[in-house]
């Protein structure tokens, strides 16, 4: 008596995701693989991973420990946390037990999403500072909460020299305004995506006079913690008076070492948050790959042998990702498309204002400019980037339409024809 074409007709989509279905990786991430002859734009390197890294893979892979192929710890393999809860002991000057104090997770990535279920209820605030990595916003609306917007504010150096990522600052009343009691967290992401910011001790102390004050945890993105240039120092906000007891850390092997796609990250923070983190762990992912694990640890447990002496891949990487760096800045600066230079991560946003006579206007579209930049640069000069305003909240994006982010995380010869692609492009222009 029923049909087997009969449709439903009640509605498949649970409420927690109206409104968070649009991503912008989905759409760029197929643009730069139809189009792209150099892809600068998602964030990862296309240089190898370091030997020794892939080398401890092989050997977990086809060593004698047959049981590296099963699950291991849920809440991380023995190895791995322990040997984190080392590192961050030397990191933060403090104790840190690895089976407590330490979770693994699928990427940085499923760290945050464990933050936010664990931690943020209907109703809550999480102030968020724009430009923010994207997922942040959905993550905290899908945990019901509410997120709570506050820019870095451009302020230009008068000298005529190029903008760095420091003269991007929040303005210390405007952030104070943005807590209440509704605030249950500020996300933290030093040094940041997509500017390269990273925050200067007195930004990150009136961070956490604020978070005491207002007795407001901090989830402290630091997946960057290693990649920071021109002599400037990462520094932890957990190590912050009064901050370790209600900030979470969140780190990912896929940046430290350069291997975004074995999807390996970790939190460290105090029992009484990482507990409730556990929780949502262990009724979600449960496990996470073992042998990546076990790898990365051999990666770590190397890393604190070599910590601070010139062999150290935390040493090295970021000595060759300056170069690149200063590579981009000379290209982008040399065709006017202004680089704002970056302090640290692997990315840059540069300033597209001068190139609105390129790009065709497209009647009835309210597209912002930044995205139909990126579009028409990856399409006709196939060089691709993301659109800065996609770092912003709705509110706030159409302030920031020009400017477009690179990724820098790549070979030379990848830099080389990304410069090619541009001193065509100047010679066009002016020829
Ligand atoms: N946080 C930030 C700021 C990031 O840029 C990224 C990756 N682009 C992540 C978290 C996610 O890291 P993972 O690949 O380890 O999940």
């Amino acid at each position: 008596s029923f049909s087997l074409q009969a449709k439903m007709s009640r509605p498949v989509q649970a409420r927690r995701l109206e409104g968070i279905d649009k991503n912008i990786w989905v759409e760029f991430v197929k643009l730069a693989a139809t189009y792209s002859k150099v892809n600068l734009g998602q964030g990862f390197p296309d240089f190898p991973a370091p030997d020794f890294l892939t080398e401890a893979f092989m050997r977990a892979l086809s060593g004698g420990n047959h049981m590296l192929h099963q699950y291991t710890r849920a809440f991380g393999h023995p190895p791995l946390v322990k040997v984190l809860a080392q590192f961050f002991e030397k990191l933060l000057g403090r104790d840190v037990d690895p089976m407590t104090n330490v979770m693994v997770t699928v990427g940085a990535y499923q760290a945050l999403f464990c933050c936010f279920q664990a931690l943020v209820d209907e109703g809550d605030e999480v102030i968020i500072i724009e430009p923010f990595f994207d997922c942040y916003e959905p993550m905290v609306k899908m945990a019901g909460g509410t997120p709570v917007f506050v820019p870095l504010r451009p302020n230009p150096p008068k000298d005529g020299k190029l903008m760095s990522s420091a003269d991007w600052q929040l303005d210390p009343a405007e952030l104070a305004s943005k807590f209440s009691e509704r605030t249950k967290a500020i996300v933290l992401n030093s040094p940041n995506n997509p500017l390269g910011k990273v925050f200067s001790r007195g930004e990150l102390g009136l961070i956490a006079e604020l978070c005491v004050k207002h007795d407001v945890l901090c989830i402290s993105d630091e997946v960057y913690e290693w990649l920071v240039y021109d002599g400037k120092q990462h520094i932890r906000i957990a190590s912050l008076q009064g901050m370790w007891d209600r900030t979470v850390i969140i780190g990912s092997a896929g940046k430290t070492f350069s291997a975004t796609g074995w999807k390996v990250g970790w939190v460290v923070g105090p029992n009484r948050l990482l507990q409730h983190l556990r929780t949502v762990h262990q009724n979600s992912v449960y496990h996470c790959a073992t042998i990546a694990q076990e790898a990365v640890a051999q990666g770590f447990q190397r890393e604190l042998m070599l910590y601070g002496k010139p062999e150290s891949y935390f040493v090295q990487l970021p000595k060759e990702l300056q170069q690149k760096r200063d590579w981009l800045v000379q290209s982008l600066d040399g065709v006017g498309m202004k680089p704002i230079i970056p302090e640290g991560t692997y990315f840059l946003v540069a300033d597209i204002s001068q190139f609105k006579s390129d790009v065709p206007e497209v009647p009835n579209s309210d597209e912002p400019y930044d995205y139909r930049f990126a579009k028409w640069m990856v399409k006709n000069k196939g060089l691709a980037a993301i659109p800065l305003s996609a770092f912003y909240s709705e509110a706030h994006k159409n302030n920031y339409t020009n400017f477009i982010r690179f990724c820098f995380a790549k070979e030379e010869a990848t830099l080389k024809a990304a410069n090619d692609i541009l001193q065509k492009w100047k010679q066009e222009k002016t020829s």
